[in-house]
């Protein structure tokens, strides 16, 4: 029998993908140098050139049979060891190889980690707007989740609502820093409260809550902000990375948890994400990206494009009177909509042929997201079409 929860998932299109279909049209319609598409979190800068180099070389000297065959389950064990060490020299981490669990991508990564520590009945706790896969992922999973709405200042953690959302159900909290809608960036600060409240809830329900730190944008930031390591400040961390942003290679699927050296019961959290990626099918990750890896650590695709898309946006939209926070890390923007329904705001800058995502989907209603890892050509051509729509709505 067809079950009816896979069905109705398969049959949801996410609005980011309607939009882009929509953009599809349209380039075919007036040509792709007239559509303005700033639907889609897909980079736009090219992986760096030791990536290809370092795969040609791999490709003509070591045997295919290796290349491509089945790697133990969570991973190769000498690139884990090249990423734990990378790891411990970067941040001061103290992973162990056997602290890491390779994955097809943040997604898996998340995905494992909510199956693992995430049971019926539980709740997670995520703060608005996040990434609507978190949903998908964590109802897989049997539990539900636990939205803390938006502080809507600087979009980092609203600490006021956290206080109401934890609970005994509380299985796990995610945080996604830099964030994709807002491009905000947590503090240190922030994270050194947030580790507080974790720990007092932990007494208090005397249980484990995991904190899971989603960070495929991690090394994209600017102007020099930091990017405090969640291990440091709070035990129960599983960190959840991919490589599809910050090497601009989301298509071959390549990313990683570390559960924290320090965890309480280490052991069994990382069979449980062992136990969860086999449930779910992983095998394993994808062997040829695996094990291009340890060629690649701490290089980072050219982010001085996404900076100077930021800075023209940004400066271009608030100059037209739009309301938006320079974000500190990612590659969104995240303005008000003028109209308190961004479904209609978005409609509304179709007629420019402008294409943003209303934020009602990261449960932020009444913003839009700009996604501006497009070509720096796409942002100047698309500014006259910015100030007409601002014009439309008298800003
Ligand atoms: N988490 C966030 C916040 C994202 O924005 C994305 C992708 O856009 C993912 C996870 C999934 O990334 P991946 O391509 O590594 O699966």
């Amino acid at each position: 029998m067809i079950v009816k929860k896979m069905k109705d998932l398969g049959e949801k299109r996410s609005v980011i993908r309607e939009i882009f279909e929509y953009g599809n049209a349209r380039r075919a319609a007036i040509g792709a140098e007239n559509v303005f598409d700033f639907s889609l979190g897909n980079p736009s800068v090219p992986a760096p050139d030791a990536v290809n180099e370092a795969l040609i070389k791999m490709l003509s000297e070591e045997s295919s049979v290796a290349l491509h065959g089945y790697t133990s389950a969570p991973g190769d064990m000498g690139v884990r060891a090249a990423i734990a060490d990378y790891l411990n020299k970067t941040y001061g981490v103290g992973a162990k190889p056997s602290d890491l669990y390779m994955t097809a991508g943040a997604a898996a990564s998340l995905s494992a980690c909510l199956s693992a520590v995430a049971g019926e009945g539980e709740e997670v706790v995520v703060f608005a707007p996040f990434f609507p896969e978190y949903r998908v992922f964590t109802e897989q999973a049997g539990a539900s989740l636990r939205i803390v709405p938006a502080d809507e200042e600087n979009f980092e953690i609203n600490f006021d609502a956290l206080v109401d959302a934890l609970s005994e159900k509380t299985a796990a909290v995610i945080i996604n820093s830099p964030n994709n809608p807002s491009g905000a960036v947590i503090s240190e600060a922030s994270l050194v409260r947030l580790a507080e409240m974790l720990k007092e809830a932990e007494e208090k329900y005397g249980h484990v809550i995991y904190l899971i730190a989603d960070e495929p944008y991690r090394e994209l930031v600017y102007d020099g902000v930091p990017v405090p390591y969640a291990t440091k400040y709070y035990d129960d961390t599983l960190v959840c990375y991919s490589f599809s942003k910050s090497l601009s290679l989301p298509g071959e699927r390549i990313g990683y948890v570390l559960v924290s050296p320090t965890a309480k019961e280490q052991d069994a959290v990382y069979a449980a994400v062992c136990g969860a990626g086999r449930s779910l099918g992983y095998v394993c990750a994808p062997s040829l990206f695996q094990k291009l890896l340890p060629h690649c650590l701490g290089l980072t695709a050219d982010i001085d494009t996404y900076k100077l898309n930021r800075d023209l946006l940004y400066e271009g939209l608030t100059s037209y009177g739009f309301t938006l926070k320079k974000p500190d890390g990612a590659f969104y923007l995240f303005m008000k909509s003028p109209e308190s329904d961004a479904y209609a705001f978005c409609e509304r800058a179709k007629k420019y042929e402008l294409l943003l995502v209303p934020g009602d989907d990261f449960a932020c209603p009444g913003y839009v997201r700009i996604a501006y890892c497009v070509t720096t050509e796409q942002i100047r051509r698309s500014l006259p079409a910015f100030a007409s729509l601002a014009k439309e709505y008298g800003l």
